[in-house]
């Protein structure tokens, strides 16, 4: 299929699934993402996220609305729209008994990847799994597999890659490298990139626009820096017996002010009863002259 200038390559319009006994994951989001581009959704656990990115993979029916790949409906056309498009879920998706590069033939002939040979050359040396090819993926750490995955699902030249919360699971170190990895990917703007993520840092790093979920709806949608700029610079997060507390959850707990202070001086609002003698009970926090004259003061008692 030739691609139509102007048309998105991710086209979301009022898309909405309700399971049934009746949780409404998703209700009604709409959003366009354009080729090359690289877009997130962000959210707590349970924000409709993964739902999101089953309706769009065409393992998940909606229940309203509609979504297009390269303009292919995901429920009317499903196998044109899974024919442009790979996935990269949560779920393990490579077989451990085989080693990495039978995995990769076997995925390459399953999709018929084109010169499937020098495509696994390529994936492989991008994702930098040359020395571990040929050992059986058990024995992989979990950052390996998930090169491995993305390495696979990109065999066949995908027009859309979905990644689904891609750095999960992964110590701090991997991740990173997984980033620059993902980065690297995204930069060569040969594919458009939809991927989830509950890490502000790392929809930052990758996404040029986010949209932020919250129970199924699309409460924010901006560049990472617009949506910072918005929300606060900073993440203050309170919690007790390490459990978030009073309330707000999800993208609530991302609206910090800007450089909010946590700690209150006690002699602010409560000029307490020990401190009554206290030069400067009962004042607000002094400054510049006003501190140096009752330094004075206490210095040089009249
Ligand atoms: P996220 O990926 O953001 O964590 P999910 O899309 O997995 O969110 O889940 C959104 C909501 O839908 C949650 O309340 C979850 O419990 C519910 N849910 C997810 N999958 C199913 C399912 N198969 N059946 C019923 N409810 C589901």
């Amino acid at each position: 299929m030739t691609k139509q200038v102007g048309q998105p390559e991710v086209d979301v319009d009022r898309l909405a699934k309700t399971y049934p006994g009746g949780t409404e994951a998703v209700r009604g989001i709409s959003f366009k993402v354009r080729a090359g581009e690289v877009f997130g959704l962000l959210g707590p656990n349970g924000a409709g996220k993964s739902t999101t990115i089953g309706m769009l993979t065409t393992a998940i029916i909606p229940t309203a609305g509609r979504a297009r790949l390269a303009g292919f409906d995901v429920t009317t056309q499903p196998i044109a729209a899974r024919l442009i498009s790979a996935t990269v879920t949560q779920d393990p998706a490579v077989d451990r008994a085989l080693t990495g590069r039978r995995n990769l033939q076997i995925h390459a002939r399953l999709w018929g990847a084109r010169a499937a040979g020098t495509r696994i050359s390529q994936v492989t040396e991008a994702f930098g799994l040359g020395d571990i090819l040929d050992r059986p993926v058990g024995s992989y750490s979990g950052g390996q597999r998930r090169r491995l995955e993305i390495a696979r699902a990109l065999l066949s030249r995908p027009r859309v890659l979905f990644l689904d919360e891609p750095t999960v699971g992964l110590d701090p170190r991997i991740r990173h490298e997984l980033l620059d990895l993902i980065g690297g990917l995204a930069a060569c703007g040969d594919t458009t990139v939809l991927l989830t993520t509950h890490y502000l840092d790392e929809a930052e790093r990758l996404c040029g626009r986010v949209a932020i979920m919250h129970k199924g709806r699309i409460a924010g949608l901006d560049s990472p820096q617009a949506l910072r700029r918005r929300l606060g610079d900073q993440i203050i997060e309170v919690r007790a017996d390490g459990r978030p507390i009073g309330g707000p959850r999800g993208p609530a707990r991302l609206r910090a002010g800007r450089r909010r202070r946590v700690h209150r001086r006690p002699d602010r609002h409560r000029p307490g009863p020990g401190r009554r003698g206290h030069p400067r009970a009962g004042r607000r926090h002094r400054s510049g002259p006003a501190r140096r004259a009752d330094q004075h003061q206490a210095a040089h008692p009249r």
